[in-house]
């Protein structure tokens, strides 16, 4: 089942996994190009401003934006805690 292949494929796990949202990729698209990629939210925290891989033009990240994209990253490691805190009693 895709569970069981996540599972042999992560090495760490899940509940060692480090639950830091800096760590914590974000999809982002170009404005320029429309090119999609992925950047960490630790990253993004720290300079805001990033090169776009494809085109190179610089991207600016607005906060709002920023937070926007985190509140559901947010919400799935709240649900991922409380699942974790299941998972470990037995
Ligand atoms: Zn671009």
């Amino acid at each position: 089942m895709r569970r069981e292949n996540l599972h042999s494929t992560v090495s760490t796990p899940i509940a060692k996994a480090p639950m830091n949202l800096d760590q914590q990729p974000l999809e982002l698209v170009c404005p320029a190009c429309g090119h999609k990629f992925q950047q960490t939210l630790g990253r993004l925290k720290e300079d805001p401003t990033i090169d776009c891989p494809a085109c190179h033009r610089p991207i600016q990240i607005d906060a709002q934006g920023l937070r926007d994209g985190l509140k559901p990253v947010e919400d799935s490691i709240a649900d991922l805690r409380k699942a974790l805190k299941g998972f470990g009693k037995r």
